[in-house]
């Protein structure tokens, strides 16, 4: 097992050259090539449980709400009434958890490619896998893209909770794909995916908002501070079908108490609209200038 050498699990990967990031590992939990990728749990001495997937790491039981919370409440606290929900991806049940516990939510269809990822998440990560349980979900294992060819039902958020564009995921991250997201969104519909990182895909990001800008009235970028991952950030699209939407405010200013009611760790009304304000390179880069 290559990837873990003298008790250090190493994220080695031609997406970051020239950098990696390490993790004491305690113990390796699970490690097999799944159908579609190698699939690795270890525990490790800081930060809990964690999942990788080809070598990426994907989650940490210490930092998982930083990015679940994000991904799944910008959008939800964007749309006036998000009944209908799909998830793209998310097969460590984490997004899941988060986006069934909204109130408003009535119902959420999730399609994830890899039935052991799922069963690895349920095993090793219990406290994201709990979304999986929730009465609201019907979950569908398969392809997110060919899903989306056969199923173009009204939803109001989809989400897509994907790995990075090499692998099974590379469909996720094209134009085509985000033509059947557009289609199977109700009119005042709204998405979010995950957009990669400012300081490592800069290029890849405006690809991408390029042509969601010719897709969407309304297309922005945010980002979460996440330490696990390479170079500790990683962003969202976010774009909608109704001209109208103001992703950077935020429908609902929570209170404090509503926040603890939520048991929020990460999201707050404030960090909202905060997670929109780039540095000078990035706005640069990702605006119309
Ligand atoms: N937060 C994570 C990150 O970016 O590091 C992503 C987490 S989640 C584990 C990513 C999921 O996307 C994986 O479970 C993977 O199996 C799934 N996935 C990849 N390609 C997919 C596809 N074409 N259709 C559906 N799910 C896919």
């Amino acid at each position: 097992m290559d990837l873990i050498k003298d008790g250090w699990f190493t994220e080695l990967s031609p997406l970051w050259p020239g950098q990696a990031t390490s993790l004491e590992v305690e113990e390796v939990l699970y490690h097999k090539k799944s159908k579609y990728q190698d699939v690795l749990a270890f525990k490790s001495k800081y930060y809990g449980n964690v999942l990788v997937l080809d070598g990426v790491i994907q989650c940490s039981e210490r930092d998982e709400f930083a990015y679940q919370e994000m991904m799944a409440n910008l959008p939800l606290y964007s749309h006036p009434c998000p009944r209908k929900v799909l998830i793209i991806g998310g097969g460590d049940g984490g997004v899941a958890r988060e986006v069934v516990r909204h109130p408003l939510v009535e119902s959420v269809v999730q399609c994830e490619i890899d039935e052991d990822v799922i069963n690895v998440a349920k095993s090793y990560l219990p406290g994201m896998a709990q979304g999986f349980y929730s009465p609201k979900l019907t979950l569908h294992v398969g392809d997110g893209f060919e899903f989306m060819l056969q199923n173009q039902e009204a939803f109001d958020v989809i989400i897509t909770d994907s790995s990075d564009p090499v692998g099974p995921a590379e469909s996720l991250f094209q134009e085509p794909y985000y033509e059947l997201l557009k289609s199977a969104l109700r009119s005042d519909g709204i998405l979010c995916s995950q957009g990669e990182c400012q300081w490592l895909h800069l290029d890849l990001i405006k690809e991408m908002r390029t042509f969601c800008k010719k897709l969407f009235p309304v297309v922005e970028y945010a980002y979460t501070c996440v330490p696990s991952y390479s170079s500790g950030q990683i962003g969202f699209m976010l774009c909608s079908k109704d001209p109208e939407t103001n992703f950077k405010e935020p429908l609902d200013n929570l209170s404090k108490q509503e926040i603890e009611d939520m048991e929020f760790k990460y999201y707050n009304s404030k960090i909202h609209k905060a997670s929109f304000v780039l540095p000078e390179f990035a706005r640069k880069a990702l605006s119309d200038e």
